[in-house]
């Protein structure tokens, strides 16, 4: 966590910030402003030093793998994510955070983080961009559901044991004899989806989002070391998928 001028003295605002190097950067910071945050671009390591925590948009994450590395913020990121740096990442995101991705291009690089194997452009070519009302475990008025836009979106295709499935999606057309994909999913301060929440006015995965950060940050200054914090202890906490949910193919 990065020291907060006058953080003894109240409420503090949590910094985060928006990998700014490719895809939908002004979107999410306007989401997490008015969800309550400062957010601020992130290009330099610098940059990443300053924030409690990250938001990787959507765009193509083999375009952001690349300049994430040309920017030399590969390295810089995947150590803060080790630290417990709460990260989210939508759609391309979501790849960036993927610790296994399936129809990677070759040589595709991501930060890892989420005990995960994500399809790249899952959902296949005739149902490219699709919207869906889903129901999103854990959300802030839960029973409304979300309106989610998904852009040549990926599924999450396997989940390790720690991974908490919060929605998933029916696709008749993308998915051989129904059923349904994960496409969002948290491990502790990790949470990814498939979808773009900052395209839609709706600032609830963004509050979602900026709650869990304030949680570790309250928990980190509150208590007396970091050995009790909710995200010092490994993986996420951990909960089954709720009755009904569909049976999820673990790996492992
Ligand atoms: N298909 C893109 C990729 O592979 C993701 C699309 C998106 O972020 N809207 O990165």
């Amino acid at each position: 966590m990065t020291s907060h001028p006058g953080e003894s003295s109240g409420f503090d605002p949590v910094v985060i910030g928006v990998l700014a190097l490719q895809g939908d950067v002004r979107e999410h910071l306007y989401a997490l402003e008015s969800a309550g945050a400062e957010a601020i671009p992130v290009r330099r390591e610098r940059e990443l030093n300053a924030v409690d925590a990250l938001v990787i948009p959507g765009g193509e994450s083999t375009t952001m793998d690349k300049l994430v590395r040309a920017f030399d913020l590969l390295e810089p990121i995947r150590r803060r994510v080790k630290e417990g740096m709460p990260a989210y990442g939508s759609c391309a995101g979501m790849i960036m955070l993927a610790d296994r991705v399936v129809d990677a291009v070759e040589g595709q690089r991501t930060i890892g983080g989420i005990d995960m194997a994500v399809r790249r452009n899952a959902f296949g070519r005739q149902v490219d961009s699709f919207e869906a009302d889903l129901a999103i475990h854990g959300l802030p008025e839960e029973d409304r559901p979300l309106r989610a836009v998904f852009i040549r979106a990926p599924w999450v295709e396997s989940i390790g044991h720690g991974v908490e499935v919060i929605a998933t999606v029916a696709r008749e057309e993308a998915v051989p004899g129904g059923g349904s994909r994960i496409v969002a999913v948290r491990q502790g301060p990790l949470l990814a989806t498939a979808f773009h929440p900052e395209l839609t006015g709706d600032l609830r995965v963004h509050r979602y989002f900026v709650d869990l950060v304030r949680a570790g940050y309250d928990d980190m200054h509150g208590g007396e070391s970091g050995e009790d914090s909710l995200w010092a202890s490994e993986g996420a906490p951990r909960r089954g998928s709720p009755p009904g949910w569909p049976e999820l193919h673990e790996e492992g």
